[in-house]
């Protein structure tokens, strides 16, 4: 199979170029097929120009000229290379020629006419030419029969020319055998391409028309085989094992519901009833609470998991940090230790005998709740009868891992995502394939909405004047920055210096302390506490604080170079302040005053709709990359785009639906799945 090779078996690609395509996840010759050019950079023959229009920008452009003279020529730095200067009737131009295409400038002879891709830079008396790309006109002298070239993006050393010539290359080769990738039957009700056609003209396309056809061919096949995989695997890693029948809500959840220090609003309300059903469905949960910061998951999750103990079963936790961990297990000792319901803490940090003890317990059934972090993970954590998961900020956390702890249960335990970064549905779709969405959109009543302010360098002395006065009204602050120590090539502040710059300016006599990624998990716990506690008044820090941290006495919050950070991470990170009574700020301190900067800082001090800054977020950091796809083991998306393909989503989806319901044995399905992804599913859903 020739797809599955190397790219080295291709003439021209060494060990450098296969250095250069691994960069791009360019492997095997297959994935060269699959290494598609960018976009909006195809080159049109129609838009032939003059060599006095070419504009002399870098960027790269096409025209006609006549071969004027060939040169070898040296210089100390690029060793051999050949001029080739070519002309038109409005003036001349100067081609550089390295390497490989020497040999071919060597065969142009003066006079003969030839077209010419490449950038264009100004040059001393003409304009110069860099990663030329030269083609004989064809025989009939028009340029109608070369179609329409494509620009890839580049890494390392490649050049146009070198993709162009390999891809030529693998075409041919797929000309002679090439598996078509998706069912038959849907290529035919999708009136798509074949695969083989489709290939040649994202490339080289014959034409505007089958180029457009070819791409919507492949942002189908994208969307489809994603679907497609996540709905397969999932139903085969669910039908092992049967779920777990939960009752109905009985008077111990009345009671707990009754004992909140607080009503509960409709949109929980909502949400706990969505997932009180699915508990007492046989059939396994598989259910994702999106809330914004602050929507109050928590309290959801906890009266879940007294659910799950007034059934006679036990359940979890996962959180992503330990420091979130201790913080859950406060409030569910505050919500559900006053009826009896036995609440264990398990972290990696614990000593030898306590977490003994308590893993004992839990293979008793002696423990109700357990409360933990990766520590949850290990082996040797055994539950006498667990049924509900529930995972916090799980995109902290791989599909494998969430698999693992759902496999320490005999029957299918059920499952809860709880999410605070919030998810656009067509990404939740596209990821989650058929998990189920709960919403809680909004705050509790009472809570006031965070005053965001930007501001550049000038006004760094104002920011700090507010911090020593926040202080002074005995509230707390936080000053969070990109990087933990300075980096010579980063111009960004680093915590340790403004650590530093405070304690010996504004914060002289004010407790200040310092807390990042790298310090032991014990250090971070003991100065989150004494944060928590009031004793630490203001807490320096990375973004190590970005999720759940609950501090209601903390009002100010301030980020250095806030234009560094994503705005999801930005809308997370303030999410952080706000969480009492109390007006609070968010600083965004901005290292540039860049207008496009300044101008995303804005959407974020617009709105505090965590939805829409989510979408937002998406749609600024372009298409294709998003965010979540690679945490999941799953590939970026190459062609499709989940913002503007939603229609494409749905549509694959409920093909993908149709399909394995129309024939549950999947013959073919294995197979297909297998040449798109190789064993990545397979090692996602563990099976
Ligand atoms: P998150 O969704 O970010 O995890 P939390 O569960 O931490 O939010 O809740 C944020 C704060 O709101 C907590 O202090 C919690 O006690 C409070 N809270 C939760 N639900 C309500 C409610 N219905 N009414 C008033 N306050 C609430
Ligand atoms: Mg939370």
């Amino acid at each position: 199979m020739w797809w599955k090779e190397p790219v080295t078996k291709l003439k021209g690609v060494g060990p450098k170029k296969a250095a250069d395509l691994l960069a791009v996840d360019v492997r095997t010759i297959g994935d060269l097929l699959e290494y598609f050019p960018r976009q909006e950079a195809y080159l049109d023959y129609s838009q032939l120009k003059k060599i006095r229009e070419l504009a002399t920008d870098g960027s790269s452009q096409i025209f006609k000229a006549e071969i004027y003279s060939v040169k070898e020529a040296y210089s100390p730095k690029v060793r051999n290379y050949t001029n080739v200067t070519v002309r038109d009737e409005t003036g001349y131009a100067t081609l550089f020629m390295f390497g490989a295409s020497r040999y071919k400038a060597k065969k142009l002879f003066p006079g003969s006419t030839v077209l010419i891709t490449g950038k264009v830079k100004p040059g001393r008396t003409t304009c110069t030419i860099t990663d030329a790309f030269i083609q004989p006109l064809p025989d009939d002298g028009g340029e109608g029969g070369l179609g329409i070239i494509p620009t890839y993006p580049l890494s390392g050393a490649l050049t146009q020319n070198n993709l162009r010539k390999w891809i030529k290359t693998a075409l041919e080769m797929a000309e002679k055998e090439l598996p078509e990738s998706l069912p038959a039957k849907i290529v035919r009700n999708m009136s798509l391409p074949d695969r083989l056609s489709a290939l040649k003209d994202i490339h080289f396309p014959s034409s505007w028309e089958n180029l457009r056809k070819a791409r919507k061919r492949f942002i189908f096949e994208e969307l489809f085989m994603l679907q497609w995989g996540l709905l397969y695997y999932r139903r085969l890693h669910q039908d092992a094992r049967s779920g777990i029948k939960h009752g109905v809500d009985g008077e111990l959840l009345k009671k707990i519901i009754k004992a909140l220090p607080f009503e509960l609003t409709p949109q929980q309300k909502k949400a706990f009833q969505e997932i009180s059903l699915d508990m007492q469905d046989v059939k396994p949960m598989h259910r994702i609470l999106q809330g914004d910061v602050g929507s109050g998951k928590t309290v959801i999750s906890a009266l879940a998991l007294a659910k799950a103990v007034e059934n006679g079963y036990q359940s979890c936790i996962m959180a992503p940090t330990e420091i979130l961990a201790a913080q859950h297990y406060e409030t569910l000792v505050q919500y559900l230790e006053p009826f009896g319901i036995r609440i264990g803490l398990l972290v990696g940090g614990m000593r030898a005998k306590a977490k003994r003890k308590l893993l004992e317990n839990m293979e008793l059934g002696l423990v109700d709740v357990v409360i933990g972090t990766h520590a949850l993970l290990e082996d040797n954590v055994k539950f006498a009868k667990l049924s509900l998961v529930v995972t916090d900020e799980q995109h902290r956390f791989g599909v494998e891992q969430r698999a693992k702890l759902m496999n320490k249960s005999e029957n299918t335990p059920d499952n809860l995502i709880m999410t605070a970064t919030p998810i656009p549905r067509t990404l939740a779709l596209t990821v989650y394939g058929d998990l189920d969405v709960s919403l809680m959109k909004g705050r509790p009543p009472g809570r006031k909405s965070v005053q965001t302010l930007c501001y550049t360098e000038e006004r760094r002395k104002d920011v700090y004047a507010g911090l020593v006065r926040q202080v002074a009204q005995g509230r707390q602050a936080y000053v969070v920055c990109p990087l933990i120590e300075q980096s010579d090539n980063l111009e960004a502040r680093s915590a340790e210096n403004v650590y530093e710059e405070l304690k010996a300016t504004y914060l002289k006599n004010i407790p200040v302390a310092l807390l990042h990624g790298r310090m032991k998990g014990a250090e971070k716990e003991a100065i989150m506490s004494a944060f928590a506690s009031g004793e630490i008044k203001v807490l320096v820090s990375t973004t190590v604080i970005e999720v759940g941290v609950n501090v209601p006495n903390a009002t100010l919050m301030v980020i250095e170079n806030a234009e560094r950070f994503g705005l999801a991470q930005l809308h997370q990170l303030r999410g952080r302040v706000g969480r009492g009574d109390l007006q609070s700020y968010c600083v965004l301190m901005a290292g540039t005053d860049a207008p496009e900067s300044l101008a995303r800082l804005q959407v974020l001090h617009d709105s505090e709709d965590g939805f829409y800054l989510a979408e937002e977020d998406l749609r600024l950091r372009g298409s294709g990359q998003l965010f979540g796809l690679r945490q999941h083991g799953l590939p970026d998306l190459k062609v499709a785009d989940i913002i503007r393909d939603t229609e494409t989503v749905v549509k694959a989806r409920v093909m993908a639906q149709e399909l394995l319901a129309e024939d549950p044995e999947q013959k073919q399905t294995e197979e297909l799945l297998n040449l798109q992804f190789g064993d990545r599913f397979r090692m996602i859903f563990n099976v």
